[in-house]
């Protein structure tokens, strides 16, 4: 008899169906832990027992559970796309303007800013996203639907749009969004103009996405850069690892660790209660439950990855 789990044998392949169901039952108890996030008022509009799971893997196979097809804000989970962009845009010239470190201090810190001379800690704090904003804005001009564009084309879904009440709720409360903007200005790093951005930023996060759709639109993280609709190249390989790696050590923001301690594979979390996690080379998932924890990511949705990793052996470790 083996001693690896069933499961856990690359060359028998898990019946993921039956896995999310069993994750999705598992989960349920837990749906009413955890708060909506309220500094974005349209977030309250979101079910916040809403629980959806999806997997795709490589092959194209989908796999779903629960609320996979609803829609949500994907939030920060745009700045996958935005750092994809900058990357593709600015190369290189990118680690000029924002690093590369885990964060310490919440997403969103002015002081840890104000700490940094005004060079965010990396691409997926608030302020690391305005930097990739105002990149993709000084190559593609002001109102560039570059990220609607973008999510459009690696999801192959047109039907993809903005959620314009979100859009207009966050700008309404987005007053340290701006403080992070003018901080930047402040110190050089930040060309356009503050309100232009911001507009841009708030729109992005405003992207309406559901898990089924996530799990294609991140596809290219799993397969080398490609995007396996058009074999188009979306990123290098070289920029895919490296972009991983960053998904790693920050996607999460301060849970980083603990993430991948208990899940152990690339993720982004945004704050409507979505998350992506990338399995290289095997599939992407993604989870959607708006009751979020004290490090502001999704408490069901975070149980959901881990159990999925268990239960199926897999991790990038
Ligand atoms: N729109 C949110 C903000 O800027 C995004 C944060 C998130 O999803 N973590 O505060």
């Amino acid at each position: 008899m083996s001693l690896i789990p069933r499961s856990a044998r690359h060359s028998d392949r898990p019946d993921y169906d039956e896995i999310l169901e069993e994750i999705r039952r598992e989960i349920h108890p837990h749906l009413s832990r955890g708060h909506v996030d309220d500094r974005i008022p349209a977030l309250a509009d979101l079910r916040p027992d809403g629980f959806g799971l999806a997997l795709r893997t490589v092959d194209g196979a989908l796999h779903q559970t629960g609320d996979a097809v609803e829609e949500f804000s994907i939030q920060s989970i745009s700045k996958v796309f935005s750092l994809t962009l900058a990357l593709q845009l600015e190369g290189d010239a990118l680690w000029d303007r924002v690093g590369r470190a885990p964060s310490s201090s919440p997403f969103n810190s002015l002081a840890q800013l104000e700490h940094d001379r005004g060079i965010p800690q990396n691409p997926f704090v608030n302020a690391g996203a305005i930097i990739l904003v105002d990149t993709i804005l000084g190559h593609r001009g002001d109102g560039s639907d570059a990220i609607l564009e973008f999510a459009r084309s690696v999801t192959g879904n047109d039907n993809i749009r903005y959620n314009p009440k979100v859009t207009r709720s966050e700008l309404e409360h987005s007053h340290r969004n701006a403080a992070l903007a003018h901080l930047l200005r402040d110190f050089g790093n930040l060309h356009s103009e503050v309100d232009t951005v911001l507009e841009a930023y708030s729109r992005y996060c405003s992207l309406e996405m559901s898990c089924a759709d996530l799990t294609q639109a991140v596809q290219y993280l799993a397969q080398g850069g490609l995007n396996p609709l058009t074999g188009d190249v979306v990123l290098t390989a070289s920029l895919t690892k490296r972009t991983n790696a960053l998904l790693l050590t920050s996607g999460v923001y301060g849970a980083a660790g603990d993430f991948a301690y208990r899940v152990g594979l690339p993720a982004k979390s945004g704050i409507a209660g979505g998350i992506v996690a990338i399995m290289p080379g095997m599939w992407c998932a993604a989870v959607w439950s708006p009751r979020l924890n004290r490090t502001s990511n999704s408490y069901a949705g975070t149980l959901a990855l881990e159990r999925l990793t268990t239960v199926t052996g897999t991790s990038v470790f």
